[in-house]
């Protein structure tokens, strides 16, 4: 036979009530107290519970992103963005004029509004004389989405991706071309610069490739920023017709960059 102490039905059942309480950081508010063996568990703030899911959440977000950016990096094989240029972000792009103040406001928005800019692929490019900050406002964005966002964003000028491309042919790469292709279609946001930096026709191992690149993208429904030295009327000799088609699919935003160039101002 049983020797512990025998308890009730109505002791086991929980009691529930509710009591007014205070929470240090969110003031008052109504305490859920349950009653069982005579034991009051006390509920906690219900604001304190809200912002502890919302961080785990987060976390488990962050978690993924940084999961999808280092398959990325991995297939890159080196990093999202090159190393001297981590530093550029839209605050510290250096405004003089009117022409710039207005392509940082572009910018700043198509980060702003990714969201939206994701469900169509609109791309952007930007375009203009050498040394106007069209390459710092172009990291900038991806420097911007990978910081603040859980948005996957590549930085790469066209002669790099040519050159990683060339190096998987080597038998002893580790990478394939495959590998670079996808790591170029995958993230979020792709930024393309130095986009018809030769003045000869493009060898149609470049135009294959960008249509490759831009043509997976917008199968994708993923947007591209092209950066180039080119005016918008020169970009098609330079990247292939069928490459600006599917660059304007969805509304391409052009981004002028007219004014002189401020390298020797800044010291570059
Ligand atoms: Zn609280």
């Amino acid at each position: 036979m049983r020797s512990e102490k025998v308890v009730s039905m109505t002791e086991v059942l929980p009691n529930m009530r509710v009591q007014p309480a205070e929470c240090d950081k969110h003031g008052p508010y109504e305490q859920k107290v349950t009653v069982i063996l005579n034991r009051e568990l006390k509920g906690g703030c219900p604001e304190c519970q809200r912002l502890a899911n919302e961080e785990r959440e987060a976390a488990t977000e962050a978690n993924r992103a940084y999961e999808i950016r280092l398959s990325i990096a991995r297939k890159l094989g080196d990093a999202l963005i090159p190393k001297r240029f981590i530093a550029r972000t839209l605050e510290n792009y250096q405004v003089e004029s009117d022409g710039q103040r207005k392509a940082l406001s572009f910018c700043k928005r198509y980060v702003q509004v990714f969201d939206e800019i994701l469900k169509t692929g609109r791309c952007m490019v930007m375009i203009g004389k050498p040394g106007t900050g069209k390459t710092h406002l172009g990291v900038a964005m991806a420097n911007e989405l990978l910081h603040n966002t859980s948005r996957t964003a590549v930085y790469r000028t066209v002669g790099a991706i040519l050159q990683a491309i060339r190096a998987t042919y080597d038998r002893h790469s580790e990478r394939s071309e495959a590998e670079i292709l996808s790591s170029l279609v995958t993230p979020d946001l792709l930024v393309l610069d130095e986009v018809g930096v030769s003045k000869e026709q493009p060898s149609d191992f470049e135009l294959t490739t960008l249509f490759a690149i831009i043509n997976g993208r917008y199968e994708q429904e993923r947007p591209t920023v092209v950066i180039s030295n080119l005016d918008a009327g020169q970009l098609s000799g330079a990247m292939g017709e069928r490459c600006v088609d599917r660059l304007r699919e969805g509304g391409m935003i052009v981004v002028p960059f007219e004014w002189e160039s401020q390298r020797g101002k800044e010291g570059f």
